[in-house]
């Protein structure tokens, strides 16, 4: 059986749209990441709002925390190539000036804006203009009064100030929500989505706040993420990653590619781990390949391999792949040999393939050559280096002499 993404049954949840973007329901989850320009500074923001656009992402955060950035959101949101939500903490009337500049959402903390009547006013606001508002519960946030209620950050105060704000906004019948409930702490903020996703359909926003820089930040915020995902829980995520947010974008993207929820859009460069057969640097021809192939829009499976004797056969459900033969490259396609390359033209080679795959096709490709001749040289190349090598490719019986030697 193939398993795909089919077998992630998302739960229903209401669907909302934050401007052209739909988040909920069955569409596509999505994902966020958010500036680190000071709002006001209008080009910086927009270059960077570009950027994240680029690496993937669906709908751009920025904070609203003066009066000079919600102007600068209004010269923003009409240049901005995804819809622009608006970041709120403390001041209620940030949210109502964002809204004034056109802002298509807005992300308020329940935590640190308290007062029933400001809720409801900024609510009230955007139900009239059909803006939909983030809950954004933050562990580290909480409302004293459920921190003295439940004596620390629990998922149960945690899904209990979502449900305090819900109840707010039901009074002024808006419903466009919806909501995190983010922690550091990846077992605190899984358990947190797993208890919301049992009393509310509104679509969730996952994150682990404050994951930190990578590659802790990226393994604490994919535990955690991707272990809700594959649940079905979650409609639209952001990495929250002390880096460029563009990593942040890219990173998001990475993840609902190998989970199958979102179409691939550029390589998805896989690597042997290589060992003492390696006739190449794989850890070298990998990077150079990744920076090849950047954003390249080439939805292939790629696949760099250290040697010709495991290599091709290693790899063969991969569209196209290189494996290190003797000083040369041996370039498959669907695990066929297709070429024998300069080992210094490896990378090279490698991406043209590619653009002429992606452009016509595995068959295309196939027919290119003659695949009997490059069959033929591969296999001289290969049956060479067994020679050559053997099957004790990491010297063994020497080293184990040496070792007898020294231990005696
Ligand atoms: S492909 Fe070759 S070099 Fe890479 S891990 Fe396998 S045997 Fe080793």
């Amino acid at each position: 059986m193939e398993v795909s993404s089919s077998t992630i049954e998302r739960r229903p949840t209401r669907q909302i749209h934050v401007g052209s973007v739909a988040v909920g329901g069955d569409a596509p989850i999505s994902i966020q990441s958010m500036t680190i320009t000071k709002t006001s500074d209008v080009e910086g923001t927009l270059q960077q709002i570009y950027a994240l656009a680029a690496a993937g992402a669906d709908i751009v955060r920025c904070t609203c925390n003066e009066a000079e950035a919600a102007e600068g959101l209004a010269q923003i949101v009409p240049r901005s190539p995804v819809p622009i939500v608006a970041d709120i903490h403390h001041q209620y009337k940030m949210a109502l000036a964002a809204i004034e500049a056109g802002v298509h959402g807005l992300r308020l903390n329940p935590g640190n804006i308290r007062k029933p009547e400001h809720i409801k006013a900024v609510a009230a606001e955007a139900k009239d203009r059909e803006i939909p508002i983030r809950i954004g519960v933050n562990a580290g946030s909480l409302d004293p009064r459920l921190y003295e209620k439940y004596g620390e950050a629990t998922p149960e105060a945690m899904v209990e100030s979502a449900q305090q704000e819900i109840a707010y906004f039901d009074e002024v019948g808006f419903d466009l929500i919806k909501i995190s409930v983010k922690a550091s702490s990846v077992p605190l903020m899984v358990e947190a989505y797993r208890q919301l996703s049992e009393v509310t359909d509104h679509p969730l926003h996952l994150g682990v706040t404050e994951a930190g820089p990578p590659p802790a930040g990226l393994v604490k915020a994919t535990a955690g993420i991707a272990t809700l995902l594959m649940e079905g829980i979650g409609d639209t995520i952001r990495y929250s990653l002390t880096a460029d947010p563009v990593e942040e974008a890219i990173a998001g993207r990475q993840l609902l590619e190998a989970l199958g929820l979102r179409e691939r859009k550029n390589v998805d460069l896989i690597a042997c781990p290589s060992c003492g057969r390696a006739e190449v640097d794989v850890i070298e021809v990998a990077r150079q390949a990744m920076e090849a192939f950047g954003t390249r829009k080439l939805p292939l499976q790629v696949a760099v391999m250290g040697c010709v004797v495991n290599g091709p056969g290693e790899a063969r459900d991969a569209d196209l792949g290189i494996a290190a033969g003797n000083k040369r490259g041996h370039l498959f396609v669907k695990g066929q040999n297709v070429a024998v390359v300069p080992e210094d033209e490896m990378v090279e080679q490698l991406v043209e393939w590619a653009e002429y795959i992606t452009e016509h096709g595995i068959d295309a490709a196939l027919e290119r050559v003659d695949l009997e001749k490059a069959r033929r040289e591969a296999e001289r190349d290969r049956a060479r280096l067994l020679a050559e090598q053997g099957d004790d490719a990491n010297h063994a019986g020497e080293k184990i002499v040496e070792i007898r030697r020294t231990v005696t």
